[in-house]
Order: C-alpha cells, then sequence, then structure tokens
C-alpha cells in the first residue's frame, strides 16, 4: 500500500555498506575482525583544521551560510582549482556542497531524464550506478579489464556513445581498483569526447592528491580546455585531509550547471554545515605537510598488500597508483573449498568465507562491476594491515 519512489524502490543498497554491517554483525557476536572494507583513511582530521572547527563554534559561526557556501572558501576553493589543477577561474564559478557525494548527486539529478544515458567505466564506485538509476535514467557500464589497467579506451568510449548519452564518468585514483589516468590517456578520451558536444563530463578528482610514486595528477578540463565548458570538475577534503565525516566537498563547472546544482541544494540541504566549511577553508589554506605525509603512509601500505596478496595462492594484484584501495583478482580461488566445507562460486562467496573463516573483511569485485576480484583497502595501520594480509595467504593455502 505504501509505494516508494519508483526509481528508489529498484537501486540497490550501498554494498559496501552492507558489508560493513556484517562486519558489524561478527564483532558483536565476539568475532575478531581485521575491516579491509573502510573507504577512508584512518588518520586524524589535522590538528589545525580540528581547532579551526573548535574555534568556528566559539565564535559563534552557526548559523545558514548562503546554499553556494562561504565566500571565503570559495575563494579558496578558486584558488586551489588554479594552484592545483591549472583551471583559471573565479569563486563565483565555485559550488561547495555536503559532500563529493552530494556533488555527483546533484549534478546528475539537476540534468538527468528518463531514458538518459551515463557511461562509466567498470569497476566504478558503487554509488555512480545507484545515482544514474535513482534519477530514472541508466548506468551503461563499460567493461575495463586489468589488461588496460582497469581505464577506458578511447574506442570503448567511442563505441558506448550514443544520442542519448548525457553524461560520461572519470574517476581518478579509482576507487576500487586505484587506476590513475596519465595526461595522454586524458588527451585521447578528450579526442573523442571533442566529436560528441552532447556529452557532459563528471570528473571525479576525489583521491587526487593520494596518488604514488611520484606520478603526477591530470583533470580533464585541464588537459582539453576546449572541454572545459561541458565538464564538471568535482573534488573534495574528505580523502585528502582526512575529513569524511566533515562531509564537505566542491566543484567547478559550467555556469549554467552550477547555477542548476545550486537551485536544486537551495531547496534540498542549503548551504553545507557552517562550522565544516570554516574547517574546510583551514584544510585548504593552511600547512598542506599532511597530505605528503598520508600518502607516503599509504604508498608503504600498498606495497606491502600488493606484495603480500600476491604471495597468497590464487590472488593476483596489479600495483595500483592511487588512492588505498588494491583490486586482487581471485579467480584462482573459484571453484576450490574452505576448510569450514564453504565452496567458492563467485567473488562474493570468497569475501564471505574470509570473513567467516579468517577474520578479514574485504568487499568483493562484483560490487563494484567487475568479479572475480577483492578490493582490499589499506587505511589500516600497518601492524594491523600486516595481521590482515597474513590471514589471507594463510586462508587461500587452506583451500582444497
Ligand atoms: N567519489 C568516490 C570515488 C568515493 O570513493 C567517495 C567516497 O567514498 C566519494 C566520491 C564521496 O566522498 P565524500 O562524499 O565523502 O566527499
Amino acid at each position: 500500500v505504501h509505494a516508494l519512489n519508483r526509481f528508489l524502490a529498484q537501486a540497490k543498497p550501498s554494498a559496501t555498506y552492507k558489508v560493513m554491517d556484517r562486519v558489524a554483525a561478527r564483532r558483536s557476536a565476539g568475532a575478531q575482525v581485521i575491516s579491509l572494507c573502510a573507504g577512508e583513511p584512518d588518520f586524524d582530521t589535522p590538528g589545525h583544521v580540528r581547532e579551526a572547527g573548535i574555534a568556528a563554534i566559539r565564535a559563534g559561526h552557526t548559523r545558514y551560510t548562503q546554499v553556494a557556501g562561504l565566500r571565503a572558501l570559495r575563494e579558496a576553493i578558486a584558488a586551489k582549482f588554479q594552484r592545483e589543477n591549472g583551471l583559471e577561474l573565479d569563486w563565483r564559478g565555485t559550488l561547495v556542497c555536503s559532500g563529493g557525494k552530494q556533488a555527483i548527486f546533484n549534478a546528475l539529478a539537476a540534468t538527468l531524464n528518463e531514458g538518459d544515458e551515463v557511461i562509466m567505466p567498470a569497476p566504478y564506485w558503487v554509488s555512480y550506478p545507484e545515482i544514474v538509476q535513482l534519477c530514472g535514467s541508466k548506468a551503461i557500464t563499460v567493461a575495463c579489464n586489468a589488461g588496460n589497467g582497469f581505464k577506458l579506451t578511447p574506442a570503448a568510449l567511442q563505441a558506448a556513445i550514443t544520442p542519448r548519452t548525457r553524461w560520461l564518468i572519470l574517476n581518478s585514483p579509482s576507487n576500487p581498483t586505484g587506476a590513475v589516468y596519465s595526461r595522454a590517456e586524458l588527451q585521447a578520451l578528450a579526442e573523442v569526447l571533442l566529436a560528441h558536444p552532447h556529452v557532459l563530463v563528471l570528473s571525479d578528482d576525489i583521491y587526487e592528491h593520494l596518488i604514488f610514486d611520484g606520478l603526477a595528477f591530470f583533470t580533464i578540463a585541464q588537459v582539453e580546455p576546449r572541454l572545459r565548458e561541458r565538464v564538471l570538475t568535482m573534488n573534495g577534503v574528505s580523502k585528502a585531509y582526512a575529513m569524511t565525516g566533515w562531509r564537505i566537498g566542491f566543484c567547478t563547472g559550467p555556469g549554467w550547471l552550477i547555477e542548476a546544482m545550486e537551485k536544486l541544494q537551495g531547496q534540498q540541504t542549503s548551504g553545507a554545515c557552517t562550522i565544516s566549511q570554516h574547517a574546510a577553508l583551514a584544510a585548504l589554506t593552511g600547512p598542506q605537510d599532511f597530505i605528503q605525509q598520508s600518502r607516503t603512509a599509504f604508498q608503504r601500505r600498498r606495497d606491502m598488500v600488493v606484495e603480500s596478496l600476491n604471495q597468497a595462492p590464487g590472488l593476483h594484484c596489479e600495483v595500483p597508483q592511487g588512492a588505498f584501495y588494491a583490486f586482487a583478482s581471485c579467480e584462482g580461488l573459484i571453484g576450490k573449498t574452505t576448510p569450514g566445507g564453504t565452496q567458492l562460486d563467485t567473488d562474493e562467496a570468497v569475501a564471505t568465507a574470509l570473513l567467516g573463516e579468517a577474520g578479514v573483511a574485504a568487499v568483493h569485485g562484483s560490487a563494484f562491476g567487475l568479479g572475480p576480484y577483492l578490493r582490499v583497502a589499506y587505511a589500516i595501520d600497518d601492524a594491523a594491515l600486516r595481521g590482515a594480509c597474513e590471514a589471507i595467504r594463510h586462508f587461500c593455502t587452506r583451500l582444497a
């Protein structure tokens, strides 16, 4: 009798939250679990940023801001896009949102109509197809396998574009694979896009600063300025400054789109949390050494995880160049049986058995649109990570 919205009814709840619920259930049953599921840095928000939040409360900055955000923060965001991404812009071209996720949601909700198509390389971040579904549109997933570094090729993009294509979503460094697009790779995709002026591009740069081996970060609006008028460049403080709970994201794009997103936000959440905006301002304008420190820690953990997973029989993992995820093929485990008697038919079965029999939680790759894989998030301290890798290897060696 109480019918849900038909688009919501067909959307899937977040697969990563589902696994986290399983972890919580095991823990409350008394089991020891090491979770490699986290989508957030394990570090604390830098001290000066936390202090800025506290100072904002003390100073009485506890009222609404403008829908699009504090002017000072928008100026800092414009300066960030100029300094780090070579995008010339004015603070009016920016929008502050309640997390990068809201920027993505509002960009899509502001533009999509029923029947529209949104192209996304698979594996993809779990929320992209569901947000598209909530908008009544169609996610067009393009399989990108390990042979291509899990990256979209110009030919595959070309083949996926139709007259109904509204958006292409790019995410570099990628969740779940850690793949990073080079300048040349973005340029090649841009060449295809230049021939299809009806396609908008959402560049999800949330992992920008978590990039390893001295690699340079590029975003498509910077690489191909002729695309500027149809690219939404999205970023935020969640991953770069360990501020996931503060819920501040931001973006820049064509004026008509920023305006439409602001209109939507004005009837939805209004401006982002005022206290968090003051903290984000401190993050963007204060000392940046935290970024280098976390990058160093994540690179060290990446090296440990990749080496260790590749020593586990049945697992194989390429070296990811960014974010804090390793995406390991578990094809070699499929068809085997655990000591507990579970037959491993799918990557989800592998993840479930790993949790139940080894006390390690990881998310199955098929949740991100490519199986059989496991996404291993290495955003936990080195000692726990080493223990988890050891337990995974032990689990793999005992399969029959
Ligand atoms: N984009 C990707 C690829 C992510 O992994 C996440 C968080 O997990 C987000 C966007 C959203 O981040 P937030 O809403 O915390 O800014």
